[in-house]
C-alpha cells in the first residue's frame, strides 16, 4: 500500500490477549480502503483509577492518549481491560469524541467476545470520523448503553454512515 494511505492504529494499554489486536485490525479491512498497524503497549492507567467509583476514568484516559504522538496513525483505537465511566453513566463499553484521534473500547464486560470487541471498535471509529449515532436499526452506529443492546446492532455501517467514511478516508484529517 502507498504510504499516505489512511491507517488506523491499535493500542493495547495493560495487558491485552494478542488474538484481540489481531481480530480487531482485521476488522476494519474491507470496505474502505485503510491499513491498520499494531502499536507497542502501553502500562496499565493507575492515573484514571478514580477510587470512589472504582473504576476508570475514561476522559482523562482519552486525554493522555491525545497528548501522545502516534507515527503514522491517521487515528487511534486503544483497548484496555478495565471498567470504564464517565459521569453521566454508570459504566461505557467504549468512548470517542467527534473528530477526536483516539478512541477506548473496553474489553471488561465483553465477557471475552471477540464479535462485542468489534462492534464496539468500529462504533467508537465512526465518531473518531465524526459520525453521530445512526437510527438505521442494523447500523454499527446505533447507540448502545449496555451489552444487550450491543448483542442487537450489526458489526456493519449502514449505507449513509459508509459513504461519510468513504469521503472522511479520502480527506484524511
Ligand atoms: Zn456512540
Ligand atoms: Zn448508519
Amino acid at each position: 500500500m502507498a504510504q499516505d494511505d489512511f491507517c488506523i492504529g491499535i493500542l493495547p494499554i495493560g495487558e491485552i490477549d494478542p488474538l484481540y489486536l489481531k481480530i480487531l485490525a482485521g476488522s476494519f479491512l474491507g470496505e474502505l480502503p485503510i491499513k491498520t498497524l499494531i502499536l507497542p503497549p502501553l502500562p496499565h492507567p493507575d492515573y484514571a483509577f478514580d477510587k470512589r467509583r472504582l473504576q476508570y476514568d475514561a476522559a482523562s484516559m482519552i486525554n493522555q492518549l491525545e497528548t501522545l504522538v502516534f507515527k503514522d496513525c491517521s487515528k487511534v483505537i486503544a483497548l484496555v481491560d478495565a471498567d470504564l465511566f464517565i459521569p453521566v453513566f454508570s459504566f461505557v463499553l467504549g468512548e470517542a469524541r467527534m473528530g477526536g484521534s483516539c478512541a477506548l473500547v473496553s474489553l471488561y464486560r465483553l465477557q471475552e467476545n471477540h464479535a462485542r470487541a468489534v462492534k464496539v471498535a468500529l462504533h467508537e471509529f465512526g465518531h473518531l470520523m465524526n459520525l453521530d449515532h445512526c437510527h438505521e436499526k442494523k447500523c454499527v452506529m446505533r447507540f448502545s448503553k449496555n451489552i444487550e443492546q450491543l448483542d442487537s446492532i450489526s458489526n456493519i455501517f449502514c449505507d449513509y454512515c459508509l459513504d461519510h467514511l468513504r469521503y472522511m478516508v479520502r480527506k484524511k484529517p
